[in-house]
């Protein structure tokens, strides 16, 4: 004979993205049977735990062990949400000062723009979700991915879930989502590699360039890895694109 309660669970900001189109922003009922843990009860309706920074049970912020015994009212905050909540305990880590990424075998795109940026971002086509898990607690890297059930998993401790579909859209979104724009340090990484780029005298790559690029530019840089040159060129207009529309754009939520 079961004791069955139920939980009101309310999902703020853009932990709606994850919920079925009737559960958004309104109060979820969830079962809770003698007792469950609140990171359960959350994950139950598929909003991963490591978008979530905050959960507020009757007015008091808990972790994610915090066992629900029925008849609670349950308040989840995401990541990265610019509330003011410095006295209560936040679930996840500061924003990433030293920011590193694993992206997952569909974001190559994204890994490559991310790269451009100067973001620390591995990726390769070929690793499975265990190795993307691997890598990101070996060296604390936020795992970017857009398979919800991966960031389900328990060792999961840092990800995020892109939404964009279009590569630069992506680029854009995990830049503004992880505060990362001050961050940007274009022409500093190998897009291939993930390496740092080295100075390299004109005269050294010359006999390299393109025609048109030899009488435009004068700064180089060379990839230590694959000895590719690089110079302020296309990809760099289009960087400074990205995070020119991002500086003009109006900050999403609220
Ligand atoms: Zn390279």
């Amino acid at each position: 004979m079961a004791d069955r309660a139920t939980a009101t669970l309310r999902f703020y900001e853009e932990l709606n993205d994850f919920l079925p189109a009737e559960a958004r922003k309104r109060d979820v009922p969830i079962v809770i049977d003698r007792s469950r843990s609140v990171k359960d009860a959350i994950e139950s309706v598929g909003v991963p735990h490591t978008e979530v920074d905050l959960i507020v049970v009757d007015g008091r912020s808990v972790d994610f062990a915090h066992l629900l015994r029925g008849g609670e009212r349950v308040a989840v905050y995401p990541m990265f949400e610019a509330l003011d909540i410095t006295p209560v305990l936040r679930l996840r880590p500061r924003p990433l000062r030293d920011p590193r990424f694993v992206a997952d075998v569909h974001l190559g795109k994204l890994a490559r723009h991310l790269r451009m940026a100067g973001f620390d971002t591995q990726w390769a086509n070929d690793w499975d979700d265990d190795e993307i898990v691997r890598r990101s607690a070996a060296d604390r890297r936020t795992i970017l991915t857009r398979d919800k059930g991966m960031l389900r998993r328990a060792d999961v401790e840092r990800g995020y879930f892109v939404r964009a579909t279009e590569s630069e859209a992506q680029l854009g979104e995990v830049l503004r989502a992880l505060q990362l724009e001050a961050l940007v340090a274009p022409f500093t990484r190998c897009r291939e590699c993930n390496v740092d780029l080295e100075d390299v005298e004109k005269a050294e790559v010359i006999d390299r360039l393109p025609e048109k690029v030899r009488g435009f530019y004068e700064r180089f840089k060379r990839c230590p890895g694959c000895d590719r040159v690089y110079w302020e060129g296309t990809h760099f207009a289009r960087m400074q694109g990205v995070l020119s529309r991002l500086a003009g754009a109006t900050p999403s939520g609220g």
